[in-house]
């Protein structure tokens, strides 16, 4: 192996150090060489400067505008590709309606048209409350959600 090639791969082990940490005949070879070699040893001290260096510098914060911008084109691009709903939701919601309505078709023969809510049992009552909230909980949460996200935008841009 030529003088120039050793050194070729001493600044190679130097460099990848500054990545991971040597292995022990690595590092070894490396401090050996540095100790007689005067060019690879003015090298590794330059790499250490340069490193030294870099880790005190404070690196100023992007302009708000670049920040806005780069997250309104993310939006973007995760616009353009729709989310698809995952099958086990809607399996699962295939289920429940399937349940709901065999439970649906074996308790309603009791129930004739002539019946009011006033007539129903309590528990009955509590069942179709619940019914109608979920549904207007369903139907509004859209609006909700795109209000929440707006304000939260529009809290970022104030920012
Ligand atoms: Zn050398």
């Amino acid at each position: 192996m030529t003088k120039s090639l050793r050194c070729r791969d001493i600044e190679r082990l130097v460099l990848e150090s500054e990545d991971r940490a040597l292995p022990a005949g690595e590092r070894g070879r490396v401090e050996e060489h540095v100790r007689v070699c005067a060019r690879c040893r003015e090298f590794a001290a330059d790499r250490a400067l340069v490193r030294a260096e870099l880790a005190g510098v404070r690196w100023p914060a992007p302009p708000k505008e670049l920040v806005l911008r780069t997250r309104r084109l993310l939006r973007g691009a995760g616009a353009a590709a729709p989310p698809v709903v995952p099958v086990w939701v809607l399996v699962a919601m295939a289920a429940v309606t399937i349940i709901t309505s065999i439970w649906l078709a074996v308790a309603l023969p009791d129930i004739t048209p002539e019946i009011s809510l006033a007539d129903l049992p309590f528990g009955g009552l509590a069942a179709i409350f619940i019914i109608v909230q979920n549904a207007l909980m369903l139907f509004c949460a859209p609006v909700v959600l795109r209000t929440a996200r707006a304000r939260r935008d529009k809290l970022e841009s104030a920012r």
